[in-house]
């Protein structure tokens, strides 16, 4: 596939100059209003049916070529973070405190190289859609286009997405099957007790100790009720209770943040996270009351697709270069909600230079998009889609 690689190494020099105008204008999440318009504009002009503002700021292309049925999906994300950029870069933001740290802005430049690729020399049968989503960063963008009619409109027989990684050489893939991404939820437990002086604990309700307690009794979960072979996490980031040292708080507040890369896992955390707040807080003589936050799920690549993605990556880059089942990663990407909807396959492409070295790591405010990627993730998307929409089934091509 050297010829494909060929042609968008050649047509790169466009792309990654639209890639530096988006990382210097760089927008948060559902205000992706210059960016949005910039990629519906590029994509009309190149012959696609565009639907605008799909879940706020999310844009859809659609190309039909055929009589084939089949129906692709490929998503970028296009939303940046509140960071001040420390970058360096002659293309640094031009936005004070908001900054591309996650790569994104090569994200939709990657799928926008192989649009046109597509749209001028693409030999394919069937639907294809580009979905450029809002408020990938912990807004839920997916989950708003989704609730806005995405697959209703769009539907789509399998879906595929790529994200940059920094710790692995620019170029380099690496796929999954099965869970890839850990779920991230978010709980507030609120103790109530009864105040009282310092002097006097035996006529007061002390909520302090209780949450000492639970604090301590949490850590057990992961040692004593999850798979040992299964990565989980319960972190209690905040803690507040009382203010003076001579009086008993009549309440205390915990913040949780709980990830798990299984979706039993996930379920198991929820559980007993409530059970032994609620029996702990009961044995003090302490309310509990807990608000659960479900955030983002498991990301979960189906095995069909990603041996699909497998072979497209193999065939484009060999085997030196594709990672076949890379590890789990305890982040989070809201990608898993389309994947729970539509099949399909999230996949990795690394971020260090051969010149450059390692790559700050995603949300660092030294990190920038290594644009060496934009021919590489582009010639991926076309051999894809070629691939897919002219395959029977997914696997077939070879
Ligand atoms: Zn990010
Ligand atoms: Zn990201």
């Amino acid at each position: 596939m050297t010829y494909l690689l060929h042609a968008l190494t050649e047509r790169a020099g466009e792309f990654i100059r639209l890639r530096r105008d988006i990382h210097r204008n760089p927008e948060l999440a559902f205000d992706e209003h210059r960016t949005a318009a910039l990629v519906a504009d590029k994509l009309e002009g190149w012959g696609y049916a565009v639907e605008r503002g799909v879940g706020g700021t999310g844009v859809v292309g659609t190309l039909v070529r055929g009589t084939e049925g089949r129906r692709l999906g490929l998503r970028a994300d296009m939303d940046a973070l509140p960071i001040l950029e420390a970058s360096g870069r002659d293309w640094a933001s031009e936005r004070a405190g908001v900054m591309h740290a996650c790569g994104h802005d090569g994200h939709t430049a990657m799928l926008l190289a192989a649009a046109r690729h597509l749209a001028e020399h693409g030999r394919f049968d069937g639907t294809l859609h580009l979905i450029f989503q809002p408020a990938e960063e912990g807004g839920g963008g997916a989950l708003r286009m989704m609730d806005d009619g995405l697959f209703e409109r769009h539907p789509c027989d399998a879906i595929f997405a790529m994200h940059n990684m920094p710790g692995i050489a620019q170029g380099h893939m690496v796929m999954r099957e099965g869970p890839m991404m850990a779920s991230s939820d978010y709980a507030t437990i609120t103790l109530t007790g009864v105040g009282g002086h310092g002097a006097m604990p035996h006529k007061a309700v002390d909520p302090l100790v209780a949450a000492a307690s639970i604090v301590m009794a949490l850590q057990t979960i992961v040692s004593r009720n999850v798979d040992p072979l299964q990565p989980a996490v319960v972190t209690v980031g905040a803690l507040h209770a009382g203010q003076a040292n001579n009086v008993i708080p009549a309440s205390a507040r915990l913040e949780l943040s709980v990830r798990a890369v299984d979706r039993d896992t996930r379920k198991t955390l929820e559980t007993r996270i409530r059970e032994l707040v609620e029996m702990q807080a009961r044995s003090f003589g302490t309310e509990a009351d807990i608000q659960w936050r479900p955030g983002y799920s498991v990301l979960v690549n189906t095995q069909p697709e990603t041996e699909f993605a497998r072979q497209v990556a193999l065939e484009l880059l060999g085997p030196e270069r594709v990672t076949l089942q890379g590890q789990p990663l305890t982040g989070s990407e809201d990608f898993a909600f389309m994947l729970e909807r539509v099949p399909g396959s999230y996949v990795l492409i690394g971020n260090d230079g051969a010149d450059t070295g390692p790559s700050c790591m995603v949300h660092n405010p030294g990190y920038d998009f290594n644009d060496g990627n934009i021919a590489v993730g582009s010639a991926y998307w076309v051999l894809l889609a070629e691939r897919f929409l002219a395959a029977q089934e997914p696997g077939a091509a070879k």
